[in-house]
């Protein structure tokens, strides 16, 4: 089993980063991974702690349509280069940590995505070099207002919502080129969404090159390389689960956010 990356919070409310065991127990770490963290004496019984969202980014960058039948559902064409956009670190969750159904919104859509973690500073790095940046892989739900999403040319609103990225449970180091991603809805054994990684239009490598001529990306920072077709609404106690080959599952159930008054 490939190694599992983890970051945790004590019942004491301590925060670390460490290596999930068989066991289930956790090897504390004194730094993140990817700053190169050794492993502590410290270690976690199972059960003691809770999963977090395994990295706390700076900023999590996004890409629409980067599924040709994706593009294709939403009637729209496959952009000639990457559509980026952002969702504030704010709305960054864990697995099984609930989505708020936030009272503006009749129309929240769960995308199932593979999520990078970027492992070092990277500016104006070439396709070939990018590669070398993704410390690794994880798990993402791009949650969206798709309401909100079509009333507002720019969708900081639909997609940025508090709890609108779980994103878990853990990372792995390496992902096989053609791994499987589905999600999940309740009790269901078919999936609503089932897509090989290798059909995203933008690859991996190019999305890490075409971000860093925009923004430095930073250590810890996510990229969501978009969702395959398949997406669709979830209702207050919808349970949703998005699974990639090779990393694990990502689940939250969705709850109903209340109003400010
Ligand atoms: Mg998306």
């Amino acid at each position: 089993m490939a190694q599992r990356y983890v970051r945790v919070k004590t019942e004491k409310g301590q925060t670390y980063y460490g290596l999930l065991q068989l066991s289930r127990g956790v090897q504390v770490l004194d730094a993140p991974p990817w700053l190169q963290g050794q492993p502590t004496d410290l270690s976690l019984e199972p059960d003691t702690y809770q999963l977090l969202a395994p990295c706390a980014p700076s900023k999590v960058v996004a890409v629409g349509k980067n599924y040709a039948n994706h593009a294709a559902e939403m009637g729209t064409p496959v952009p000639t280069e990457p559509l980026l956009f952002l969702k504030p670190p704010t709305a960054v969750i864990g697995t099984n940590t609930p989505i708020l159904y936030p009272p503006q919104s009749q129309r929240v859509d769960y995308e199932g995505e593979l999520a990078l973690v970027i492992g070092q500073r990277c500016v104006d790095c070439t396709p070939k070099d990018a590669q070398g940046k993704i410390w690794g892989y994880t798990i993402a739900n791009d949650v969206t207002a798709r309401d909100l999403q079509k009333l507002d040319s720019q969708w900081a609103r639909a997609k940025g919502f508090d709890t609108f990225c779980p994103l878990g449970p853990w990372i792995v180091r390496e992902l096989s080129a053609a791994a499987r991603l589905q999600t999940f809805l309740n009790d269901a054994a078919e999936p609503v969404q089932s897509a090989s990684i290798d059909q995203m239009v933008f690859s991996p490598e190019f999305l890490v090159s075409y971000i860093s001529q925009v923004m430095t990306l930073l250590p810890g920072d996510v990229i969501l390389t978009g969702t395959p077709e398949g997406v669709g609404p979830m209702q207050v106690g919808t349970r949703v689960r998005v699974a990639i080959e090779g990393i694990g599952q990502l689940e939250n159930t969705v709850t109903q956010r209340k109003s400010a008054n």
